[in-house]
Parts: C-alpha cells; structure tokens; sequence
C-alpha cells in the first residue's frame, strides 16, 4: 500500500490555492450558504484504516450521494423487482432533468438521476409512514458509519421543499404514470430528508466501504449485501453517478463515484478502500470541481483504476 496520508496531504496542499473554483449550488437556498473554501478527504480502507486531511471532520450535505444508500435499501426490500420502476442505462441529461421521463412513460433511466431517485424513494416508503422510511435510512447510515451522532439537517430539508418545484414536477409527472405508489408530498418528504443528512469525509468513506469490501463491514464483518449486489452498484456508479458527467468522471478518475450537490464525492476502489472528498463549488455537472481533481489526482498517484488488475 502506497503512503496514503503522504499523498493526500500533498494533494490537500496542491488544492490549496484553488479552492472556492466552481460554483456552489445557490438552487438550495440554504447549501448557498456554504463557505466555499474548504476541502476534506477521507479513505478507508478494507484494512480498517483511516486516513484524513483537510476539513475531513466537518458535516456537509450529503445530497444525492444518499441516492446509493437508499437504493441498497430498496434492493433489500424488493430485490430486482426495483428494476420494473427504474432502468439501469445512462441519462446523458442533467441530475434534475424531465424530457427522457415522458418518452419513457414514467420510468426513470436510472435509480441516481433525481427521478429515479425518488421512484427509489417510493419504493423504501412502502409500509410505512415518512417518518419512519426517513428513520430506516438514518439508522442505516449510522450503522454504516458506525457513528450514532450522524444526524438531518432540518434546515437543508426545508429549504429544499421550499423551492423543489422541479422536483414536485418529476414526482407528480410519474405519479400520473402511475410509478409513484403513495402521495407525492410523502414520497418528496422523504427524498428531501434523506438527501438533507449531514456527513463528513471520514464518516461517509466508512460509510461506503461495504462497496468496496465485497458487500461486507470490514470493521465488523457483518454482511450488508451480497459481493455480487456490491458489484452491481458500484457497476451503476461507474455508468451513472455522475448523470452527463458519467463517462468524464470514468476517463480521469477511473473509479465507480458518486456526486451530491453540497460538493462531497463518494469513489470506490474495489478490493482497497473508499474515498470520500468534499469541497462545495460545482463544476456545470454538479460534481464538485476541486472534489473531482482530487480524485483524478489520487488515481494517478495510487494506480488504483477498475480498468487495470491490481
Ligand atoms: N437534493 C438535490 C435535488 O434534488 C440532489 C441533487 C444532487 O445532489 N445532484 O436537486
């Protein structure tokens, strides 16, 4: 294994003076209010280590990387059966776009572009009550993380439902299909708090290392989903984590990732470990642009890629 805390200490102090590049999502009235300049990074690894530098224990929004958690909540659920609401191709259209939805009659492209996410959403809602499905996930991320003080961020929630027309428009549009099963308010409720949790870099890397450890725990052992499900989610995060940015994020990180709009990026390195960045300005995909050229930075350093043997 390389010096990981060697090289991500360099590449925080390369980043350095450029962070504050792209733009932070203003949509969100309340993720506006980010203080630009800041950058963390955590890893994992399937040995149980972590390595941190930058602001790595600092909660941000973790946005729509909470799509991969609630998808592997729903596969639990309904197994394949999630494959009749949502497809498993490549949008090559915005996070928040609606033009393939009428096309493919209410059927999003896949379970990460914000339709398919709250199809998602609709599903893990089945046989409860909002409350709960939004309980389900938190304990899940906590039990992920192994971390009982993660929390929502109530404020963020709000401030989405406040102005999530286009996310109303999505929902409503697919409960006209008929592939929203419960209320519309319900369903967005849910997607609101779930993409409100905050996180940090070192929380959310140990988080996602189920995907890059065969489905399993590495701390604990304990089995979350079988290796080949964890093949399969890393497979759609590869294709479609990063909407119309997907194959760019390929070409220079190499990893299977994951954006969210408050600027944090979830990469798997099979078999190695998971890495969390964050840094909230935007490039005009909505993965965040530092988060990304840290990435693509480690990769180099590391050789860690899904398109080499190790
Ligand atoms: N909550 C955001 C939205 O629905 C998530 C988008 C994202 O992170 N790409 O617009």
């Amino acid at each position: 294994m390389p010096d990981l805390q060697a090289i991500i200490d360099e590449i925080h102090s390369t980043l350095r003076p450029r962070l504050g590049e792209g733009k932070v999502a203003d949509y969100i009235p309340q993720l506006a209010k980010v203080d630009p300049h800041q950058f963390g990074i955590s890893i994992a690894t399937v040995d149980g280590e972590i390595f941190s530098a930058g602001d790595a224990a600092t909660s941000f929004s973790i946005q729509s990387i909470s799509k991969v958690f609630m998808l592997t909540l729903a596969l639990g659920k309904i197994g394949e059966q999630v494959w009749a609401r949502v497809g498993r191709e490549p949008s090559g259209t915005a996070f928040n776009s609606i033009v393939q939805l009428e096309h493919e009659h209410g059927i999003p492209r896949n379970p990460f572009i914000n339709a398919g996410a709250i199809a998602v959403s609709d599903i893990v809602l089945a046989g409860h009550q909002p409350r709960e499905a939004i309980g389900e996930f938190l304990r899940f991320m906590r039990y992920l993380a192994d971390d009982d003080t993660i929390s929502i961020d109530d404020a963020v929630a709000r401030s989405e439902g406040q102005t999530g027309y286009r996310n109303f428009a999505l929902a409503n549009f697919m409960r006209g299909f008929g592939n929203l099963h419960h209320p519309v308010e319900h369903v967005l409720g849910v997607y609101f708090h779930q993409c409100a949790l905050a996180m940090s870099c070192s929380q959310l890397a140990k988080a996602g290392l189920f995907l890059a450890n065969r489905g399993s725990q590495a701390h604990s052992g304990h089995t979350v989903v079988s290796p080949k499900r964890a093949r399969r989610i890393n497979a759609l995060m590869l294709t479609c984590g990063h909407y119309d940015g997907s194959g760019d994020f390929a070409y220079h990180v190499g990893l299977p990732g994951k954006s969210g709009v408050g600027g944090g990026i979830l990469a798997v390195a099979p078999g190695i470990g998971s890495i969390a960045v964050w840094s909230p300005g935007l490039n005009p995909v909505g993965t965040s642009a530092i988060g990304a050229q840290a990435l693509e930075m480690l990769t180099a350093k590391t050789g860690w890629s899904v398109f080499e043997a190790g």
